[in-house]
């Protein structure tokens, strides 16, 4: 079901003891200033973290779990790997998946995520699955081929039953971590453009039912005008994730 979403992703920073002190500065922070806004906040620590943070979490609040990555298998012999059913075990509700850092250093193809997106599901897990065009796609003018060819071989194999439980991020390559957000209209271009083309490979229906984030420097100062965007139904957070004031700011830009 379509919702404002803020889900932050940590990526290999932070120590526990960082971790756990940020998250109580966020909920504090939250709790005290946005009560009653229906935004729903994912926070995404590395693998060592989560049951720790999972536990820290206030229960039967807009705070959930999150992962940023799954093994496509259900178990075996995949030393240093983790699945997504040990996610679930440990309190994950949500898993990062076709990140373009995993895509990128990882080799992480449409073939592979789609065996993920499968067994996250499996496993009961939403996923954020992203997709992102780099600076030389967009500035061939093929964004949204780029986009859409993301869309159809890496999720749109999916059954409408499964595609329900996904949320979709938007982040354009060139905007991650670099401080160059894409302007608002660039992103609600995007974000339009994403949902007509789920209306095309499964119906209107599932379309307006969909929560496209944006990502890419989004941060406390340019949140609020991205996420008046009637396509942006929220944001995908890296580097303002791990400031608690400047998440907090994100949150409550609805
Ligand atoms: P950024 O990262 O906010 O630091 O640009 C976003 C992301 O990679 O998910």
């Amino acid at each position: 079901m379509r919702k404002n979403l803020v889900a932050g992703n940590w990526k290999m920073n932070m120590t526990l003891q960082d971790g756990l002190a940020l998250v109580s500065e966020i909920t504090n922070m939250v709790q005290d200033e946005v009560t009653g806004s229906a935004v729903e906040v994912v926070i995404c620590p590395p693998f060592p973290f989560l049951a720790s943070i999972g536990k820290q979490l206030p229960a039967g609040s807009r705070f959930h779990l999150g992962a940023q990555n799954c093994h496509q298998k259900e178990s075996g012999a995949f030393t240093g790997e983790v699945s997504a059913k040990m996610l679930q075990s440990v309190g994950a509700e949500y898993v990062i998946l076709g990140h373009s850092e995993r895509r990128q250093y990882f080799r992480e193809d449409d073939q592979l995520l789609s065996e993920k997106l499968k067994a996250a599901l499996a496993a009961g897990l939403k996923p954020i699955f992203c997709v992102g065009e780099t600076l030389e796609t967009r500035e061939a003018d093929e964004t949204f081929n780029y986009i859409s060819k993301q869309l159809k071989d890496g999720l749109f194999h999916l059954s409408n039953e499964e595609f329900d439980q996904v949320v979709i991020a938007y982040e354009p390559i060139w905007a991650i971590g670099t401080g160059k957000t894409a302007t608002s209209a660039q992103a609600q271009e995007v974000h339009a453009f994403i949902r007509e083309q789920i209306a095309r490979a499964y119906d209107a229906e599932a379309a307006l039912n969909t929560s496209i984030l944006y990502g890419g420097s989004a941060n406390a100062q340019n949140a609020r005008e991205l996420f008046s965007q009637p396509d942006v139904d929220g944001g995908l957070i890296g580097g303002a994730a791990l400031k608690s004031r400047d998440f907090t700011e994100i949150i409550k830009s609805f």
